[in-house]
């Protein structure tokens, strides 16, 4: 194919505004029993924020759809999760360019850039029960298909629960955070898997 341009980004994205609607409550509960109750309201304020802005102005490439939301979640959200999705979206959108459009190989390099940045920037790696756990996995997975991305952090953020938190607040809690599902795992779950359904759509 021709590859996705910066409409399908920002579809993608708008999409991921309404799945968040609808997960809130979820991700707050998730993150009621090995955090501080947020994640849900977090991802929705900064989400909120990024459909509404690309409402109004539609950057004219994919990599400035991705940077500009990026900067929505890092100046929205006040939790941790806001700069480091904000990272992963920045990074992101960098690593593609000023490309009009991008194949599914060039978004798993790029997106493979911007795991490496969010992963920099919090000290984490896969297996601490963070949002890493997911995202590592989906990435490896869109170098085959956007189901295998699905797939395998749908898969990820479950293989979470009988971890024990290495990184961010449910650290805290040692032994405790052992047998619950990771928040950020489970709402990077949701983003990858949003964007599979965007573009079989
Ligand atoms: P906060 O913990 O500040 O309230 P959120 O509740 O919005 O922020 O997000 C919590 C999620 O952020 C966790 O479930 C985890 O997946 C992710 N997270 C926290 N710290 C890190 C980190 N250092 N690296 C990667 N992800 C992290
Ligand atoms: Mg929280
Ligand atoms: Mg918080």
């Amino acid at each position: 194919g021709t590859g996705l341009d910066a409409a399908f980004f920002t579809r993608w994205l708008t999409a991921c505004a309404a799945a968040v609607e609808r997960e809130a409550a979820h991700l707050t509960d998730l993150d009621a029993a090995i955090g501080d109750a947020d994640h849900g309201s977090n991802l929705q304020r900064g989400f909120r924020a990024v459909a509404d802005t690309l409402a109004k102005d539609e950057p004219a490439t994919p990599g400035a759809v991705l940077t500009l939301a990026g900067r929505q979640l890092i100046s929205t959200v006040g939790g941790a999760s806001g700069p480091l999705y904000g990272t992963l979206l920045r990074r992101t959108g960098k690593a593609l360019g000023d490309a009009p459009a991008v194949g599914r190989a060039a978004l798993a390099e790029a997106l493979g850039q911007g795991v490496a940045a969010v992963a920099q920037l919090g000290g984490a790696k896969a297996g601490d029960k963070t949002m890493l756990d997911a995202l590592e996995p989906a990435v490896a997975g869109l170098g085959q298909s956007y189901a295998d991305a699905a797939r395998a952090a749908a898969d990820a953020a479950e293989a979470t629960t009988p971890l024990q938190a290495r990184k961010g607040r449910a650290s805290y809690l040692g032994e405790r955070s052992i047998g619950h599902q990771d928040p950020g795992a489970t709402s990077a779950a949701l983003l990858i898997g949003v964007l599979a359904e965007t573009a079989e759509a």
